[in-house]
């Protein structure tokens, strides 16, 4: 064991338990507990037309809202890597990187970055892609805040239809299939844009893979 190693031993990211690899994800007992979504992954779901397979990992509630609130708002970086092993084991048992040529995230706003200083998705993104071997690529930005400055005057249907989500110049041209990545699946209207971007550009099509939602309506089997 190295010296890094028995300093900051690898811990089960809902419980804190001492585990012997991140790459496990989670201890035994909470790999146990009904923390985990099934069969998130086959067929198109209503509230996500544009996407083909989703791959959400975690119910948000309990011990799983915590330890996400801890990596979103609280600096705890670390937990990206049993995040993001027990995402990558999740999607390769169901074949989700089949046809994928890459690997993209959700971008944040500037100013959510700026406090931050790190976009949590593309961290996830680009861990799934070194587990995969997928080439990660950004190939969305957020749009100007400008436009959001508006959105305190609109109705919320009126709020939900503006555009956030734009295709970085660069890529408006995308060959192959794309696994988009996110932190957490509310209303689906992120995934839903960004994908349909995504396609416009040429995708062949998209999956999407997310740590964690509270929906009850995703997949055919839930926890
Ligand atoms: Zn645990």
């Amino acid at each position: 064991m190295n010296v890094r190693k028995l300093l900051f031993p690898d811990k089960c990211p809902f419980c804190g338990k001492i585990i012997h690899s991140h790459t496990l994800g989670c201890c035994e007992d909470c790999r146990e507990k009904d923390i985990f979504y099934e069969n998130t992954g086959s067929g198109e779901l209503s509230v996500l037309p544009h996407i083909l397979n989703l791959y959400c990992l975690l119910h948000y509630e309990g011990l799983v809202k915590d330890s996400l609130i801890r990596y979103k708002f609280q600096g705890e970086n670390w937990l990206a890597n049993p995040f993001a092993a027990l995402l990558h084991q999740y999607i390769a048992k169901d074949n989700g990187y089949h046809f994928c040529a890459w690997i993209t995230s959700v971008p944040v706003s500037s100013s959510r970055f700026k406090v931050r200083g790190y976009n949590q998705s593309e961290i996830i993104a680009r861990k799934l892609s070194a587990l995969s071997g997928i080439p990660y690529a950004d190939f969305l930005a957020r749009k100007d805040t400008k436009v959001h400055a508006q959105t305190g005057k609109m109705s919320r249907t009126e709020r939900y239809q503006v555009k956030k989500f734009e295709l970085l110049p660069s890529h408006n041209s995308i060959q192959g299939g794309v696994l988009l990545v996110d932190d957490i699946l509310t209303t689906g209207s992120t995934l839903n844009e960004c994908s349909e971007l995504l396609l416009n550009a040429g995708a062949s099509f998209v999956n999407a893979a997310v740590l964690a939602s509270g929906r009850k309506d995703l997949g055919g089997v839930c926890a």
